[in-house]
């Protein structure tokens, strides 16, 4: 970890002149207090935990045989193996929060970084979800960040879903806040994300689609494109909104 002090109040440093405020505390900045060990207070645990709500509340959007599966199976799998490579690798989980873990994911195997992001990248995307609606939509905060920086919400839709459907093969689409303060649309391949050190793409995730074909294959097959338009009726806007800096 090094000088936590010094990574502190270099870092309180950057996010002052960046004028976003110091609520956005990264996790290895507050290393001592592993329970803070979240983005604008949104916790993330080494466990899985459990769903805000039923398999088949996103339905038609996502069946819930898929959900099923996905969080009992898939996301559970990535959540066992995480932590065994955690005590194979000797991570003091009451150290090192799984932000922090990867803040500095190079540092450790290739089963760490599959399977702590494959984790930590599911429980983001379960929060980021409820029953769809039709009047689902962001606030204002939001909105004017993503004409802001987009042009227009359209134009943010257009370019997360162009992300999520060139991502090849397996992957994420992200909305994430740069360093600098902006908004800004990418993916990542595998179970990466933009909290990784050796990620392209670098931020504060806001929100993230799992474009694996096991989120989708059972309902959409080949159709990823139908998923991702789909999708946008069960964003939870208000817990991406929260990711903002207050
Ligand atoms: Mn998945």
């Amino acid at each position: 970890m090094g000088d936590n002090k010094f990574n502190r109040r270099k870092f309180l440093f950057t996010t002052s002149i960046a004028g976003i405020g110091a609520t956005v505390i990264p996790s290895w900045a507050c290393a001592e207090s592993n329970r803070i060990a979240s983005i604008n207070g949104e916790e993330f645990s080494y466990t899985q935990q459990p769903l805000s709500y039923a398999y088949a509340e996103l339905e038609p959007v996502i069946d819930a045989m898929t959900m099923e599966i996905h969080y009992s199976k898939h996301a559970s799998a990535y959540a066992k193996n995480l932590a065994d490579a955690v005590k194979a690798e000797n991570v003091d989980t009451g150290k090192v929060s799984l932000t922090a873990l990867m803040n500095n994911i190079g540092n450790y195997s290739v089963k760490m970084r599959n399977n702590g992001g494959g984790h930590y990248n599911h429980e983001f995307f379960w929060k980021s979800m409820k029953a769809p609606s039709d009047s689902n939509t962001h606030g204002d905060k939001l909105l004017q960040l993503l004409v802001k920086d987009f042009g227009s919400v359209d134009a943010f839709k257009n370019q997360f879903a162009d992300a999520a459907k060139n991502r090849f093969g397996s992957g994420w689409a992200w909305l994430v806040k740069t360093n600098e303060g902006k908004l800004v649309v990418g993916s990542t391949p595998n179970q990466d994300n933009p909290l990784m050190n050796i990620s392209d793409l670098k931020g504060i995730p806001l929100l993230g689609l799992d474009v694996w074909e096991h989120a989708y294959y059972l309902k959409y097959q080949n159709r990823r494109a139908d998923y991702i338009s789909a999708w946008w009726k069960v964003v939870n806007w208000d817990v991406v909104e929260s990711r903002l800096i207050k």
